[in-house]
């Protein structure tokens, strides 16, 4: 029977900054068929281990690319994450999973797409919006809002810039200060790019990632006064956690186990967690 609290082993074979304290890692599985098993979805997250310092649940920040490599967005924020920036190229990690239950995508088709991403919240939107992207026919207007502390901050910056040309999509984004660096660009929170933008609620499904602040806000403040349906509204919720598999009752919130049942919730079901939700 397989062990799943041993991890296999994957390869650093690359490192992009995004920004300050911010990495995206590309891995790649080391054992060829373990690579080629691998397939995750959008919205799932890997356990990530550095041996001899602890284990990190992260959330996939990249589409199915390529068979067996997988990209990780990072922030140096403690002891496991501080010591994953300091590996280079070729280094070695352990990794479990995938674990959770990811982000709806066939139940989308049809629908006009809202993506609200606050800072690192953008990581597991990634994916989702790269595929939905690539499978452009699918889907109605695609709207990506991104909000982030200060302009150097702002992640995936390429990448959003390339989504805003496809035909369709459309980007706004937003700092909360400038702190002595180049932005002409909006300045507030995220909330304020509703201004900008004009959408159906009746046939949207909105996808909103960060904080937990900010997502109570855009969603009782904004999406809900605008008339969005409460299963239409999909959010990530982080939690500690250890296992990633239900058993240590780690990231257990009332009735639901976050690893499991999440880290992928509609509005309805995250309204009835207990208040710290
Ligand atoms: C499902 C899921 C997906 C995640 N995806 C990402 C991702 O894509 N990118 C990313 O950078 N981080 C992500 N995180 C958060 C990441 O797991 C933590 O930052 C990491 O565990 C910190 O470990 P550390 O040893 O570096 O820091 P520690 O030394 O353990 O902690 C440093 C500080 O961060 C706080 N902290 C640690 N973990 C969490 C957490 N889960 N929620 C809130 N505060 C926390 C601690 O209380 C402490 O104040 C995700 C978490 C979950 C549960």
């Amino acid at each position: 029977m397989e062990n799943i609290y041993l991890p296999k082993t994957a390869k650093i074979i690359g490192i992009k900054d995004e920004g300050l304290d911010l990495k995206t890692f590309t891995f790649s599985f080391i054992n060829s068929e373990v690579k080629e098993a691998f397939s995750y979805k959008p919205g799932q997250f890997l356990e990530l281990s550095i041996f001899g310092v602890g284990e990190v649940p992260i959330s996939l920040s990249s589409s199915q690319i390529e068979k067996g490599s997988f990209q990780l967005t990072i922030y140096a924020i403690g002891e496991v994450t501080r010591s994953l920036h300091k590996m280079k190229v070729g280094d070695v990690v352990g990794i479990r999973g995938p674990f959770g239950n990811g982000f709806p995508f066939d139940e989308a088709k049809g629908k006009d797409i809202l993506f609200v991403g606050g800072g690192i919240g953008m990581a597991p939107l990634r994916p989702l919006i790269k595929d939905m992207i690539d499978n452009r026919s699918d889907f109605g207007h695609i709207i990506i809002l991104h909000g982030a502390r200060t302009p150097r901050y702002i992640i995936f910056r390429d990448e959003l810039k390339e989504w805003g040309k496809v035909e369709g999509v459309e980007v706004h984004m937003t700092v909360n200060r400038v702190d002595g660096e180049k932005w002409d660009g909006e300045i507030g929170l995220i909330t304020r790019l509703f201004d900008k933008i004009e959408i159906n609620p009746r046939n949207s499904v909105a996808f909103v990632c960060g904080p937990l602040f900010m997502i109570h806000i855009v969603v009782e403040d904004y999406l809900l006064k605008m008339g969005f349906q409460e299963e239409a509204i999909i959010s990530t919720l982080e939690r500690h956690m250890k296992c990633g598999v239900g058993h240590c009752g780690h990231c257990n919130v009332g009735p639901k186990y976050i690893c499991i049942d999440g880290p992928v919730f509609t509005y309805r079901e995250m309204k009835i967690l207990p208040k710290e939700f």
